[in-house]
């Protein structure tokens, strides 16, 4: 028994608005936006997080990502300034429905939406130890 709301949501089984599908790619309004235009892009095969989405899978969904954040930009009345690309894994990263999926949200000026980043403090040197070290896993795989 899959719980998934988003595979319910491929499956039929709980309603969405969509705005483009494939055979192996959905597109659809989120529910709760963070502006008009709001669109989530998900593989039609459960996968919890980006890293376990087989390459060819994540490009066929890379290309609607593109084709709807396109859209977005021409779509009438819907006033976009910007875009932003959003995809979060893993709970620390904000991630709340596991089934991976990428947002394209539509941004206005002074719309008032902000992430709220922090930065850490990193010296010249900390950059170039961890590059070295994801340069490793880099190369390694
Ligand atoms: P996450 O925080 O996991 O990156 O984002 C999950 C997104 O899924 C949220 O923006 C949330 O509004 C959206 N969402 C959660 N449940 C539903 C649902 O049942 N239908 C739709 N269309 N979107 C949903
Ligand atoms: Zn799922």
């Amino acid at each position: 028994m899959n719980h998934c709301i988003f595979c319910k949501i491929i499956n039929g089984e709980l309603p969405a608005h969509r705005v483009y599908e494939d055979e192996q790619v959905l597109a659809f309004m989120d529910i709760s936006p963070i502006n008009h235009g709001h669109v989530l892009i998900i593989p039609k095969v459960h996968y919890s997080e980006l890293r376990s989405i087989p390459l060819a899978t994540s490009i066929a969904v890379w290309k609607v990502v593109k084709k709807v954040e396109y859209a977005i930009w021409q779509t009438p009345d819907l006033v976009c300034d910007g875009t932003n690309i959003l995809q979060n894994n893993g709970a620390a990263a904000g991630q709340e429905v596991f089934h991976a999926h990428f947002h394209v949200i539509p941004r206005r000026e002074g719309d008032g939406s902000r992430f709220g980043f922090k930065t850490v403090n990193s010296s010249d040197q900390v950059r170039k130890d961890w590059a070295a070290k994801i340069k490793d896993q880099i190369d390694a795989a």
